[in-house]
C-alpha cells in the first residue's frame, strides 16, 4: 500500500506530534504576554479588587511566566483557570 518504510512514517509522525505540542505551547505563551496590567485589568472591568472576569471567584493564582521564581507573574483564576492579567512583583532583595 505504502512505500514509506516504517520506520520512517513512525518518526514523522513523532515529528507532527512535538510540532503541535510545541504550537499549541506557544499560543499560550503569547496569550500571556497579551494579557492587560493588572491596572487595566481592573479599570476594564470596574472592580476594585481583582476577581475572575469567568466565574467571580477571588481565589486567585500567580506563577512565574518562563519559570517559578519569574518576576513577570501571570495572574489565573483559582477556580476555571480563565488567564486575567499580569503584573511585575518587585524583585527580592
Ligand atoms: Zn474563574
Amino acid at each position: 500500500m505504502s512505500s514509506i518504510p516504517f520506520p520512517i512514517l513512525f518518526i514523522m509522525l513523532v515529528f507532527f506530534t512535538m510540532w503541535l505540542i510545541l504550537r499549541k505551547f506557544h499560543r499560550i505563551e503569547q496569550q500571556k504576554r497579551n494579557l492587560p496590567e493588572r491596572g487595566a485589568y481592573l479599570q476594564a472591568h470596574a472592580q476594585s479588587d481583582a476577581r475572575c472576569i469567568a466565574c467571580g471567584a477571588t481565589e486567585l493564582e500567580d506563577q512565574g511566566l518562563t519559570h517559578g521564581g519569574d518576576e513577570r507573574r501571570i495572574v489565573s483564576c483559582g477556580k476555571c483557570r480563565t488567564l486575567l492579567y499580569r503584573f511585575v512583583r518587585p524583585a527580592a532583595e
